[in-house]
């Protein structure tokens, strides 16, 4: 078997990936926070983690325990609920539900545990408490903060000092922190705002201490890698690996760091202030799933990738072409590329399933099956060709399984007499193109 390579950010090089334990591989990515639509930035660590899973279960034999967290207690969730005048509980749950319909038209895999921030407090205020105990942290006014000069290797990951690191801060006067860096683990929260019972009163979590949390009660204090978004080094990274590491009194909290780069729109950051967001729900609906996937893994992960009609129209025309040779034939026993484990290079592997699909093309019967293996291994070719051929074709958005699903539900609430439910149902695939009608107790749809 050849080995994993992966460019781990704490050594900043390409390391050959050695897991703690090869019969229980672990990793952690930071998911989102559920405030507002997930956006392509999003997709894109969704998208590279997701590989990156992929790549670990065909090595490991499916032994991988991947964890992505939901952060759904947060000021920013906070912040929504007030200005849309909806309650909390309201918002987190439609976000994590268009979050998870975008993680399904993205085609990613689930992860093996989805733990929701809201469901540890307890353990959050245990790590809390016994960060105060053992003297790294400290209470002042309902609010507990971590003293970043109790722990010496702090800005290694981001490999700057103190000084440096604190020119990149906000500066922000508050006269209950020690070190202007200090960061909250706890805060009080004011009646109206979600809160639970502490030592130090009614308050609720920082978002740094989610994650130290959560990653250590589903993979233990030291795990193989930690993923998430070139952003969130510093300073999440950096504070989860301080508390952790205090915390355990360990040398190591994850072994391994990976970190995918930036999406810039049109070569410009994406930012609600420029009001260039881009949400995976629009980017699906106007190029489908799978181009999306495919745009997303067009560069490598450490690399910038720059978000445009001309990258997403190339890939819907590679697709088109790909799917000319689309098979429901498997070969189980295919081995990973070594292209692939080399840094989880998809620019390169795409390239190949170029080449396998020009030598499949002049009717090698097995480079077909190559090919199409290769492609269901990035991902790809989770629709049947009648699925994608429709979405050309209608430009409709849905796919079969998705219309076949609504039928039923249609079913089951006529047969319910449910008649008015059963009616919303036929309108809302109206709406998206889809014409029902009922024939000789049987229901049968075409595109309008
Ligand atoms: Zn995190």
């Amino acid at each position: 078997m050849s080995n994993l390579q992966i460019t781990n950010s704490l050594s900043r090089k390409k390391e050959v990936f050695k897991p703690l334990n090869p019969k229980k591989i672990s990793l952690y990515a930071c998911g989102p926070t559920v405030y507002d639509n997930p956006h392509v930035g999003n997709a894109r660590s969704l998208v590279v983690f997701d590989v990156l899973f992929r790549v670990l279960r065909s090595l490991y034999d499916n032994n991988v325990t991947y964890v992505r967290n939901i952060t759904d207690v947060d000021d920013k969730i906070i912040e929504a609920s007030k200005k849309q005048k909806k309650k909390i509980n309201e918002i987190t749950e439609e976000i994590t539900k268009i979050f998870h319909e975008n993680c399904k038209s993205l085609n990613c895999l689930e992860p093996s545990v989805e733990p929701k921030a809201t469901n540890h407090i307890k353990e959050m205020v245990e790590m809390t408490s016994s960060l105060i105990s053992k003297g790294f942290a400290y209470e002042n006014k309902g609010n507990v903060y971590f003293n970043i000069k109790s722990f010496k290797d702090y800005g290694k990951l981001s490999n700057k000092n103190l000084d440096e690191l604190k020119a990149g801060y906000r500066i922000e006067t508050s006269d209950l922190k020690k070190n202007l860096m200090d960061f909250v683990l706890w805060k009080p929260s004011v009646d109206e705002d979600p809160g639970w019972e502490s030592p130090w009163g009614r308050g609720r979590p920082g978002w740094h201490l989610e994650c130290s949390v959560m990653s250590e009660k589903y993979l233990g204090k030291k795990f193989d890698i930690h993923g998430g978004g070139l952003d969130l080094i510093f300073p999440h990274h950096e504070n989860e690996i301080a508390q952790s590491r205090c915390n355990n009194n360990t040398s190591s909290f994850a072994n391994y760091w990976i970190h995918n780069g930036f999406v810039t729109i049109n070569k410009e950051k994406m930012s609600k202030s420029l009001g260039n967001i881009i949400t995976i729900s629009d980017a699906v609906k106007k190029y489908s799933g799978q181009v999306v996937r495919l745009a997303l893994l067009s560069a490598h992960y450490s690399q910038p990738l720059d978000w445009n009609d001309d990258l997403l129209n190339n890939q819907k025309s590679i697709l088109n072409k790909w799917y000319n040779l689309y098979s429901d034939k498997q070969d189980h026993n295919s081995k990973i590329d070594d292209i692939l484990l080399d840094d989880l290079n998809t620019p390169g592997f795409i390239a190949k399933i170029h080449e396998l699909y020009n030598a499949a093309l002049k009717g090698d019967e097995k480079k077909k099956i190559e090919f199409n293996q290769a492609c269901r291994f990035l991902g790809l070719f989770s629709e049947t060709k009648k699925d994608w051929e429709g979405f050309k074709k209608s430009k409709i958005k849905v796919s079969e399984s998705y219309i076949l699903k609504k039928i039923e539900e249609r079913t089951v609430a006529k047969n319910k007499g449910n008649f008015s439910l059963a009616d919303k149902i036929r309108d809302e695939l109206l709406s998206e193109g889809i014409l029902i009608e009922d024939q000789k107790g049987k229901t049968i749809w075409k595109f309008k």
